[in-house]
């Protein structure tokens, strides 16, 4: 690809005025002229091109290697750029928008088809947010378009949480990467269809059913994600996701059963790593135990969970064995994010 020098922008994420700094204000320029560059929200890193732009968009399915029927989540900064791209706000979208923006959901609403069909995969619906990240927040206003921005890793593999992440995947294959310290959230956004009576949740992330419905009442939770073999709503679900290169499973009632689990795998001469947390690392010995946050405070386990997953692979272990998770709160999200990166392989 063209992008063989990727430029490097180190920002503060807690100074004022970012959009007066030289590097947000080159790298908006890039992303409004048609170049992708990757940037933090407080979701996970997102790789970003205008979502006006045709060829933008093709850059940044390129340099992931993204399947093209799998649409892309478009990034704004304020709520009327939102009436620019929409046919239609339903009462409960503009709810669940001043409830939770700028935060971790996706507001899934009629397009009216402003952005480049290739944003949307050809769908009649447009997926839209505003992250709630200093540098996310400057860049967009900045750059003054719509920006479409997927996860900035190389498709199928776990997502980016610092800059490093992104370097490793994408380096060389795209324009910048705008670096503004490790995310918050961890998992990706909430995916919510608005365009139903009854909002239909496509993809468990950082806002849970209980505070969807605390806002707008009922949810429904696509059929999808809970059962096998139904075609989920949400294009992107039904693609690998999130893989270590290690092979992994899940060990339910692991405190019984891991260290026998782990024992037998090294015995068959496997390099075995686990993932636990840290009310439980001193329970096991294997090849490598990764704490990832602890047990008590499951949004630490999902700030932490990619970047775990990727230190598996950095120290070239064959085989992750993790522990699983209560699917409550953000639990939901986890657990989606853990079973898709074993390929639910569950002992
Ligand atoms: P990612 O960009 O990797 O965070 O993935 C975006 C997620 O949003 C994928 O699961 C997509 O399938 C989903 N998505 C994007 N646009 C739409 C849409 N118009 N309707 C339903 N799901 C969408
Ligand atoms: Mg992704």
């Amino acid at each position: 690809m063209s992008n063989k020098q990727t430029v490097y922008w180190t920002v503060d994420k807690n100074i004022d005025n970012l959009n007066k700094l030289n590097e947000i204000k080159e790298a908006a320029l890039w992303i409004k002229e048609g170049e992708v560059v990757a940037f933090p929200t407080e979701t996970v890193y997102g790789l970003g091109g205008n979502a006006l732009i045709d060829e933008a968009i093709e850059k940044i399915f390129r340099a992931k290697g993204r399947p093209s029927d799998n649409p892309l989540i478009v990034h704004v900064a304020s709520k009327d750029q939102v009436r620019m791209l929409v046919s239609e706000i339903p009462d409960r979208a503009e709810k669940l928008m001043d409830a939770f923006w700028p935060g971790p959901l996706t507001i899934v609403l009629p397009s009216n088809h402003s952005v480049s069909p290739r944003v949307t995969a050809n769908l009649h619906t447009i997926a839209i947010r505003i992250p709630d990240h200093p540098v996310a927040l400057a860049l967009l206003e900045e750059a003054n378009v719509p920006v479409a921005a997927p996860s900035a890793n190389v498709s199928g593999k776990p997502s980016p949480t610092t800059a490093q992440h992104v370097k490793h995947d994408l380096n060389g294959r795209i324009k910048g990467i705008v670096d503004g310290g490790q995310t918050g959230v961890g998992v990706e956004s909430t995916v919510v269809d608005c365009t139903e009576a009854v909002p239909v949740i496509l993809r468990p992330g950082g806002i849970t059913k209980n505070q969807l419905e605390h806002v707008v009442g009922p949810v429904k939770v696509d059929p999808a994600l809970e059962q096998e073999g139904s075609t989920p709503r949400s294009p992107g679900v039904k693609y690998t996701h999130y893989a270590p290169n290690a092979e992994m499973y899940l060990v339910e009632q692991y405190t019984q059963r891991m260290q026998q689990v782990v024992d037998e795998f090294r015995n068959a001469g496997k390099r075995v790593g686990v993932l636990t947390t840290h009310e439980g690392a001193s329970n096991y010995e294997a090849d490598l135990v990764i704490p990832c946050g602890f047990r008590k405070d499951l949004e630490t386990v999902a700030t932490h969970l990619y970047g775990t997953l990727r230190q598996f692979d950095e120290h070239e272990i064959d085989l992750i064995l993790a522990e699983t998770f209560p699917k409550e709160g953000v639990g939901v999200a986890i657990m989606n994010r853990l079973e898709k990166a074993a390929g639910k392989k569950v002992i």
